[in-house]
């Protein structure tokens, strides 16, 4: 159920429903909009809900309605008008397209800084850079892990530009809250629910890639975990999912991105890098992103993508980012969109 305040209700009178949301064993979430309040109340469903639509009898309360969806949070009609997510300063979510690109994974100081300076000239608004990589083989690199990190971030500050990176374990996150802007959730930590949870514990922005065979439902849920716990800051990400199609590494999904910004308020970005795994397929998917309606992009820049130690075939070198950069502008503005 959401409870709908009136655009005049006082502080006092969102306190009281707040205060009987939480009698009833709901959990109260206070979202607050540009008009009104509205009073999320996610719980358990034990029995009938009518104790709820009581609240509309209550003063400074406009409406009370059922959220039929199983995201209660996450769902559009909590918040109409879109979220926008603030990640060190840059805003996700509203009229800006924005662009975080980087390194697959941290290399060294030298190969972080050149990415680093390379997206910034372009005009990257966030850095992304793996520090810790989830690889398919234990024989492959692994990251750079607590040293890539503070790297990471060092070549943020040195080009100011906030950074965003992958975490893995949830044992690690006062370790990333310390030295990241974002904190990445990968493919393959998408239903991660234990992880999800100590994210929605903290404040930082959270980065939710969708599962290799996640539906929309489903990647839904999985930020409802993150959203229940308290943290609102979820932006989603559309990566590719696994089909029959072997000719790209994965099927990047642009139908999720319509049809996610119908069913969510939540920003949803796209990431043609991994969508795609080929590099001259990045640009033309990075177009097509942003005319089906995304909010931004992830793409993977490195300084020398033929000596990367993760993912070279699907690494743009910063000329075809620059490019690439150049070419998403007038597709942007073309959708009422800037960069
Ligand atoms: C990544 O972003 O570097 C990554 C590992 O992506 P994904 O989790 O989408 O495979
Ligand atoms: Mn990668």
């Amino acid at each position: 159920m959401i409870v709908v305040m009136k655009a005049q209700a006082t502080e006092e009178e969102i306190r009281t429903v707040v205060r009987m949301v939480e009698e009833l064993e709901y959990h109260a979430n206070v979202i607050r909009g540009v008009e009104r309040t509205v009073i999320a109340c996610a719980g358990e469903e034990r029995g009938p809900q009518h104790s709820l639509a009581h609240l509309e009898a209550v003063s400074g309360v406009e409406r009370v309605i059922p959220v039929l969806k199983p995201y209660k949070l996450a769902s559009r009609e909590v918040r109409p008008e879109g979220s926008v997510v603030d990640v060190g300063g840059v805003k996700i979510g509203g009229r800006a397209i924005i662009v975080m690109a980087g390194p697959c994974a941290v290399e060294s100081a030298e190969q972080v800084e050149q990415a680093a300076l390379a997206v910034k000239r372009a005009g990257a608004h966030l850095l992304r850079g793996g520090a810790y990589k989830p690889r398919t083989s234990p024989y492959s690199f692994q990251g750079m892990e607590a040293e890539g990190l503070t790297l990471l971030e060092n070549a943020g500050k040195k080009v100011g530009l906030p950074v965003v990176t992958e975490i893995m374990d949830p044992h690690d996150i006062d370790l990333f809250v310390e030295h990241a802007d974002m904190l990445q959730v990968g493919a393959r930590n998408a239903q991660n629910f234990s992880l999800l949870r100590r994210l929605g514990r903290i404040r930082k922005p959270v980065l939710l890639k969708r599962g290799m065979s996640t539906r929309l439902e489903e990647f839904l849920m999985a930020a409802e975990y993150v959203l229940s716990e308290g943290n609102p800051n979820v932006v989603l990400c559309e990566r590719g999912i696994r089909t029959f199609e072997t000719a790209t590494r994965n099927t990047l999904d642009l139908n999720a991105v319509p049809m996610l910004k119908q069913m969510t308020h939540l920003p949803v970005i796209v990431d043609p890098s991994h969508g795609t795994g080929i590099w001259s397929l990045v640009k033309p998917m990075a177009l097509a992103s942003i005319a089906a309606g995304a909010d931004g992009l992830l793409i993977e820049v490195h300084p020398k993508p033929e000596l990367a130690l993760s993912d070279g075939p699907q690494q743009l070198r910063p000329d075809k980012f620059e490019d690439l950069m150049r070419a998403i502008r007038p597709v942007a503005e073309a959708v009422g969109r800037t960069l």
